[in-house]
């Protein structure tokens, strides 16, 4: 359980939320409406979290994701919106206060990625981590300010990202951008354009953060089973195929960005697919 070592490097887990439901964007594409109301929130089949990674490593102190936040509004979900959670006291309880942090991943641009991104001060959106560089895949960032439709885009937008822009904050880099020795960017496109995630290597050990090229245990079983909020399902099956060829079998321990309790694991073949060992 958090904090995981990876050789040098530490990652410790912050809870944001845990929730049973979530299937309205779990079940695949063509599911009948009428098996929502009985799958959707409330049930217990599915446990969600959502949850930061602050990756520790001997020089270089780094969020992976930055969850809901608090005081947002115009967000798809009831309960998501103005919000007034504890996330920065639990930062602090782990000894990370704001100021401490130097780098912040976005694995990609969704509302529950980015909400600690800033935080509301005298009505206007500032930067919640005052010294942090903000690591956003120029891809991702280009493509949601050319496809931003959605109302809850644009807000996302205007709310969490483009006030860390225009503080000078962000890096618009690539999806295998190296962030330190140990830290390094991994493409992985299909949930959205530019999404990425994070692989750390220390002491020949090795870990992923996966942001959400994988929501739920039973997409390790069946990689083919697509997400209703991909922008790209055909690329995002693709990229678990990839990414679980890539570490099956291997001491590569995944640390799943929406994973509830034990979060962390490993990949292991098992007939024509895989299983999630923990
Ligand atoms: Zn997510």
């Amino acid at each position: 359980m958090s904090p995981w070592r990876i050789g040098d490097v530490t990652v410790t887990k912050i809870v944001e939320q845990e929730v049973n439901g979530g299937s309205r964007w779990l079940l695949p594409p063509g599911t009948p409406d009428w098996l929502l109301p009985h799958l959707d929130d409330g049930d217990a089949c599915l446990r969600l979290s959502i949850h930061s990674f602050i990756v520790q490593t001997p020089a270089r102190r780094i969020i992976v994701d930055t969850c809901l936040g608090n005081d947002k509004w115009k967000r798809p979900v009831d309960y998501w919106n103005n919000r007034q959670g504890p996330f920065l006291a639990a930062l602090a309880a782990a000894d990370c206060p704001v100021e401490s942090v130097d780098t912040v991943v976005n694995t990609h641009l969704h509302i529950d990625h980015v909400g600690w991104n800033t935080v509301l001060r005298d009505h206007a959106w500032v930067p919640t981590f005052p010294r942090a560089r903000y690591l956003i895949s120029g891809a991702e960032y280009e493509y949601w300010r050319g496809h931003a439709a959605r109302e809850d885009m644009r807000q996302m937008l205007a709310d969490s990202v483009t006030p860390v822009v225009a503080a000078g904050q962000a890096d618009l880099v690539e999806a295998d951008h190296r962030v330190c020795d140990e830290v390094r960017l991994v493409p992985t496109p299909g949930h959205t354009a530019g999404h990425l995630s994070v692989r750390i290597v220390s002491r020949g050990e090795e870990a992923l953060i996966t942001g959400d090229f994988m929501h739920h245990p039973c997409q390790v079983a069946h990689p083919d089973f697509a997400l209703t909020s991909d922008s790209d399902p055909a690329g995002g099956i693709r990229t678990r195929w990839e990414m679980f060829d890539r570490i099956a079998d291997r001491p590569v321990l995944l640390l799943v960005s929406h994973f509830a309790g034990a979060t962390a694991g490993y990949i292991v073949r098992e007939g024509d697919g895989y299983r999630f060992a923990v």
